[in-house]
């Protein structure tokens, strides 16, 4: 990620809605690419205060009534339309039900980092499109809680219904309760993970998603090659072993998890968001000065490698001043790198010049 300017000259973030210093709004310009301050035209009306941009803009329906969204559209001529949702809030099939206290919350949370996810696919000029742009597979997601029949009455009519964090066929689903960070905390601990977060679950999912659009049915023989059989054992089979099993021992010589070893689409989703990972941490080092680090989106392969590496012996070494968890636990031993070499050439091939992110 970058920082941005407000036209006053504070420094903006990408999460910001309104500029601390001066009170100005500020959000997503579409067509700048970047968090830019809004000038108030009339009612959501406004002009991307970008000189070199000027477009008309209206806030996103989640920014202006939900206030889970910093992001705009477009307006043309056309009265601003105040159900348009932006370019990442257009992709929700299902939101939580927001009559439930602290759901709005979680769910300002969960699309918060889905920003970020795109922000970053956008970089990488990854495709993506929804349902009724006629993409094909198309990506949507669901935020949904379990539910659980309880004595309340209008809860008990339901059917008990475990929500679990996934994807299926261009569907990513989440659990909101990962967006608790009291839950989210736990989970990690008894899963014995280094890290557990938002943005890692979006990265995870969305690697499913693109073996789909990337890999399935054009690079099948290639991807057996580098993470194995994904036909054989069936992913039943293999989750079943997983959960009885556990990952061998030893696994860390070949795999970046010990969820990848369940089976090949885990190692290839796990393998893309480690990827995901990579290109953010490089692209944010070069942005706020912790460079000079390689252009991930020209760099070659074995560059953004040894830059990885120097840089994680620092940020390590800060978050353990400060006593916080590793920055970067993830040691990339060299099958890892292969694979993620992969994934690297995958993502290169398939860029489309996108124009979202400046
Ligand atoms: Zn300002
Ligand atoms: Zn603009
Ligand atoms: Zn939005
Ligand atoms: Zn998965």
């Amino acid at each position: 990620m970058k920082t941005f300017d407000c036209i006053c000259g504070n420094t903006l973030f990408f999460e910001n809605s309104q500029c601390l210093s001066c009170g100005q709004d500020v959000g997503w310009c579409p067509a700048c690419g970047s968090i830019r301050t809004l000038r108030h035209e009339r009612e959501n009306v406004y002009r991307c205060a970008n000189t070199d941009c000027g477009a008309k803009l209206a806030k996103c329906h989640n920014y202006v009534v939900e206030n889970v969204c910093n992001r705009c559209v477009r307006l043309n001529d056309a009265a601003p339309d105040p159900s348009a949702l932006c370019d990442c809030c257009v992709y929700n099939d299902t939101i939580p039900d927001l009559s439930i206290a602290g759901n709005r919350e979680k769910w300002g949370r969960l699309e918060a980092a889905k920003r970020r996810l795109f922000y970053t696919l956008d970089l990488l000029g990854l495709p993506h499109g929804t349902a009724a742009s006629g993409f094909d597979p198309p990506l949507a997601f669901d935020f949904k809680a379990d539910s659980i029949p309880s004595n309340e009455f209008w809860r008990a009519m339901g059917k008990e219904e475990r929500v679990y964090t996934g994807h299926a066929g261009g569907k990513i689903t989440i659990n909101i309760r990962e967006a608790d960070p009291a839950e989210r905390e736990s989970i990690r601990v008894e899963f014995d993970e280094a890290h557990r977060t938002l943005i890692g679950h979006f990265r995870h999912e969305i690697g499913h998603y693109y073996w789909d659009l990337l890999v399935k049915g054009k690079r099948e023989v290639d991807s057996i090659r580098v993470f194995g059989d994904h036909e054989n054992p069936s992913y039943a089979e293999a989750l079943d072993r997983h959960y009885r099993e556990g990952a061998p021992t030893g696994w860390q010589q070949n795999f970046i998890s010990a969820y990848a070893t369940m089976h090949p689409w885990e190692d290839f989703a796990e393998t893309f968001a480690a990827y995901l990972e990579l290109t953010s941490v490089l692209y944010t080092a070069n942005n706020v000065g912790l460079g000079p680090v390689p252009d991930v989106r020209t760099a070659g392969f074995p560059e953004m490698v040894d830059a990885k590496r120097r840089l994680s012996v620092a940020m390590n070494e800060m978050n353990r001043t400060m006593g916080l968890l590793d920055f970067y636990p993830k040691i990339l031993m060299t099958p890892v790198v292969e694979k993620m070499r992969f994934v690297h050439e995958l993502v290169r091939s398939n860029s489309v010049a996108s124009g979202q992110v400046a």
